[in-house]
């Protein structure tokens, strides 16, 4: 029971990556808020498990690329939890396409959804952290934004800016005991990525060292480690759980 007792706020976790996340914290005894943009049938359901498991967990519809969204969000869960002592911005979306073609608006979406909501949900949750004097904030990168990907130019920039703010917060905020990793995935294997064709995935799998794809919980296990006391002493980090795919 790593997170007994500890109030965590995942975003974007109706499914994939972030979904895994709150299963873990569920079973490592955290209590679970967690958001999602419109899958609500999905949420409903997460909410049903967690709370299966014999966990608090509460769904909220929330647009993380909204300033007054997140700040809402963070006063209504310190007012019903008490406080926060955990942040993961996970939500994320792909815009894909090469630059020649890429427009304004799959630039501007990714930014807000991929980059500024990180900014608008750590700037609410600072407060009840800096009043609790502790906190660990986790950032969802990926390997992407540390190398760059052809057809990514607006993601990859995103996930890099993330690692810039990862590093200028952990250095603002270490001496009142708040931490601020990332973590740079590589190719996990969620609804994001099972669009892809088959064929080219099979290829990306074999050239990564462990020969797989990674899971939700591949990531959930990391995160956990960086929510948790077991990593008391680090912060301004980036851990890669790529399986060796970005050495
Ligand atoms: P996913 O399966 O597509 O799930 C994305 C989640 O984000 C969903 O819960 C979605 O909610 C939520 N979301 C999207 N826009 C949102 C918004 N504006 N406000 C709040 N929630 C929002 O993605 P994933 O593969 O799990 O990826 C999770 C994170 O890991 C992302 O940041 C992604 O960039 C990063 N990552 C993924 C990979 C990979 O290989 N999968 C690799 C590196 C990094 P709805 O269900 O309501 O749409």
């Amino acid at each position: 029971m790593l997170l007994q007792g500890k109030v965590a706020i995942i975003t974007g976790a109706s499914r994939g990556i972030g979904k895994g996340i709150a299963e873990k914290f569920i079973a490592e005894g955290a209590t679970v808020i967690f958001t999602y943009a419109s899958s609500e049938e999905k949420a409903r359901a997460l909410e049903a498990e967690l709370a299966a498991k014999g966990g608090k967990a509460k769904g909220y519809k929330s647009d993380a690329s909204n300033f007054e969204a997140a700040h809402a969000l963070i006063d209504e869960v310190v007012k019903e939890f008490g406080t926060v002592d955990i942040l993961v911005n996970n939500a994320g979306i792909t815009r894909d396409n090469l630059l020649m073609r890429m427009t304004e608006e799959q630039w501007d979406e990714i930014m807000d959804v991929n980059l500024k909501s990180v900014f608008n949900l750590t700037k609410a949750v600072i407060k009840p952290m800096l009043k609790a004097r502790s906190g660990s904030i986790i950032n969802m990168s990926s390997v992407v934004g540390v190398k760059g990907n052809a057809g990514q130019a607006n993601y990859a920039a995103s996930k890099a800016g993330i690692i810039g703010f990862t590093k200028s917060v952990a250095a603002e905020l270490g001496s009142r005991n708040i931490r601020c990793n990332a973590i740079a995935p590589g190719f996990i294997e969620t609804e994001m990525t099972g669009a892809l064709d088959e064929k080219v995935v099979q290829q990306w799998r074999d050239a990564i060292p462990l020969k797989r794809g990674g899971s939700a919980e591949d990531v959930a296990n990391a995160t956990l480690f960086l929510a948790s006391d077991m990593s008391a002493y680090v912060t301004g980090q980036t851990l890669h759980v790529c399986g060796g795919m970005l050495m």
